[in-house]
C-alpha cells in the first residue's frame, strides 16, 4: 500500500489556507501527523477520506486517482473522527451491526462473525450488550476504532484519538493500534500529543501552519535537536530571567532552586549541562528555533 500526495494545497472559501503545496509519501506502518492546533491536520485527513476536495494538487492510493476512484478507495479506507458519533440508545454490538450493513456486509451471519472479531480485537466483548453511553471515554473510543476497522480496510486514518483519554487508556489505545499495524495496512495518526508518536511511529511528519516543517523518523528529529536541549539549575532571580528568555520545557523544585529544562543553543552564564533530547524537546525545538530562524532568514535575507 502506498499513498502519494503532490502539491496539495486547501484553501477553504472563506480565504483561510489550510494546506500549502504538501508534498508526502506513506508507506505501510503507523505514520504520525503531529502539529499544533490549527496546523491543518483535520483538513488533510478530511481531503485522504474523500469527505472533502483539495483546491489544487493530487493524492493517489496504489497509483489510482483519489478524485477518480473515489468509490474503489472509500472501501479501503477507515476512518475514525475526532467528533467520532456514536448511538447512545444502541448496544455496542448493535451499533457496529449498523455500521457493518452500511459498509455493504449484508449477510447477518457474515455480520456477527465479524463483530465478536472486532469487539474482541479492540477489547470490548465483555461490553457487546452495554449501552454506547454507559462506556468509558477509552472504551468510546475504541468502539470508534471497532467501526473504522469492521470491514477490514487497508487504511486506517485516526483524527487526534486520544485526546481527553487518562494515562491508562492512552497507552491501551497506542498499544491497540500498535496491534493493528502488524497487518499490511496504513495507519495515518493524527496528534497534537508527541507522546502518541514517539510510543507508536516510525516516521511522521510536522505540519505547521499548513506546510510540512519535517518529515522523517521520529529518531531524525530527535538527532537535531542534539545539543540544544539544557538543564538549568537557576535560582529564584534566575528562574524568572529562564523564563523570558528561552522555551521552558519543564521546571522541577530541586532542594535549592530550580531545575529547569530548556531549548537553548547556549545557555552561557547559567549553571547549565546538556540533556540527552527525546521527541518531546525536539518537537519544542523545532518549533521555536528552526522554524523562528526561517520565518527571519525570509523576512531578513
Ligand atoms: P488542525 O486539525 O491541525 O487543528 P485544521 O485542519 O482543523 O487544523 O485547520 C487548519 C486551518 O484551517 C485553521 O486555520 C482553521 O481555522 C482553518 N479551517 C478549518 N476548517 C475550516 C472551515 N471549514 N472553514 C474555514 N476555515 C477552516
Amino acid at each position: 500500500m502506498e499513498i502519494v500526495i503532490q502539491g496539495l494545497s486547501k484553501i477553504y472559501p472563506n480565504g483561510n489556507k489550510a494546506l500549502e503545496d504538501i508534498d508526502l509519501s506513506i508507506g505501510t506502518g503507523i505514520f504520525g501527523l503531529l502539529g499544533p492546533n490549527g496546523a491543518g491536520k483535520s483538513s488533510l485527513m478530511r481531503i485522504l477520506v474523500t469527505l472533502m476536495r483539495p483546491s489544487t494538487g493530487r493524492v493517489t492510493v496504489n497509483g489510482m486517482d483519489l478524485q477518480k476512484h473515489r468509490g474503489e478507495i472509500r472501501r479501503l479506507l477507515g476512518y475514525l473522527p475526532q467528533d467520532f458519533r456514536y448511538f447512545p440508545k444502541l448496544r455496542t454490538s448493535e451499533f457496529l451491526d449498523y455500521m457493518a450493513s452500511l459498509s455493504g456486509m449484508r449477510q447477518r451471519r457474515r455480520r456477527r462473525e465479524a463483530i465478536d472479531r472486532i469487539l474482541e480485537e479492540v477489547g470490548l466483548f465483555e461490553a457487546r450488550d452495554k449501552m454506547a453511553s454507559k462506556l468509558s471515554g477509552g472504551m468510546k473510543r475504541r468502539l470508534g476504532i471497532a467501526q473504522a476497522l469492521i470491514h477490514e480496510p487497508k487504511i486506517l486514518v485516526v483524527d487526534e484519538p486520544t485526546t481527553g483519554l487518562d494515562p491508562e487508556e492512552r497507552i491501551r489505545f497506542r498499544n491497540l493500534l500498535s496491534d493493528i499495524s502488524t497487518g499490511e495496512v496504513i495507519i495515518i495518526l493524527s496528534t497534537h500529543i508527541v507522546g502518541d508518536i514517539s510510543s507508536t511511529c516510525n516516521h511522521m511528519t510536522l505540519l505547521n501552519k499548513g506546510r510540512v516543517a519535517f518529515t522523517g523518523s521520529p529518531e531524525e528529529l530527535i538527532q537535531k535537536a542534539r545539543g540544544y536541549v539544557w538543564q538549568i539549575r537557576a535560582n529564584d532571580e534566575e528562574y524568572i530571567r529562564i523564563n523570558e528568555k528561552f522555551p521552558v520545557i519543564s521546571t522541577v523544585p530541586g532542594k535549592e532552586g530550580w531545575l529547569m529544562q530548556v531549548v537553548s543553543r547556549s545557555p552561557e552564564g547559567y549553571d547549565a549541562e546538556p540533556v540527552e533530547p527525546n521527541l518531546e524537546h525536539a518537537y519544542v525545538h523545532f518549533m521555536e528555533n528552526v522554524l523562528q530562524e526561517k520565518v527571519e532568514e525570509e523576512a531578513y535575507g
